[in-house]
This record gives structure tokens, C-alpha cells and sequence, in this order.
């Protein structure tokens, strides 16, 4: 369950959380995504981790994990839903409102 909906006092919205420690990834810098190699034809679930995290997530699991920098993982997720600049900045608009909520 990497990301889920988190509500608090100031702010609301989805968090991604630690595979590994099942605390929240407060920061894009801090994270890393994981995956195994897929089968063919079959997708492969990611998992992510903060970097403290990431050797003992490895060590627990069996096979080999891919990883990429969290920051890096979502700016390639946003290019490949096609987030345009124009996109990006309706979205962030949103965000902001939807956080207040
Ligand atoms: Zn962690």
C-alpha cells in the first residue's frame, strides 16, 4: 500500500508510504522506487522506501530490486501521463485547493 490519503490539521492529501518502515515519505529527495523484473506481459508492482530504508527493504526480500531516486521516478511518471506544462499548472492549482480541504 505505497500511497495512501493522509488527513491532518493543516493539510490533506496522498502521501506515499515506506514499504519498509510504513512511515510516510516526507520528502521527494528521501525516496527511492523499487521494482522486480516483470514477467512478460505482466506489469510489475513498485514499492518504495526512503533511502535509510532501502538495504534492509532489499535484504528482506528475495531477487534482485531495480531502483530510481524518488524525485526522478515521479517526474518520469508525470512525462509518461503526459503532463504538459499547461496540465502541470491547472494540477498544481488544484492541488493547492484540494490540500486545504
Ligand atoms: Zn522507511
Amino acid at each position: 500500500m505505497p500511497m495512501v490519503i493522509q488527513i491532518r490539521k493543516d493539510w490533506s492529501g496522498p502521501v506515499i508510504v515506506c514499504d519498509h518502515c510504513n512511515r510516510p515519505i516526507a520528502s521527494a529527495d528521501d525516496g527511492n522506487l523499487l521494482w522486480q523484473e516483470p514477467e512478460p506481459g505482466r506489469p510489475t508492482p513498485p514499492a518504495f522506501t526512503h533511502k535509510a530504508c532501502f538495504t534492509a527493504f532489499e535484504c528482506a526480500r528475495p531477487g534482485f530490486w531495480y531502483t530510481a531516486d524518488l524525485d526522478t521516478a515521479m517526474v518520469y511518471l508525470a512525462n509518461n501521463l503526459r503532463m504538459t506544462d499547461a496540465v502541470r499548472k491547472r494540477a498544481e492549482g488544484k492541488a493547492r485547493l484540494l490540500a486545504t480541504l
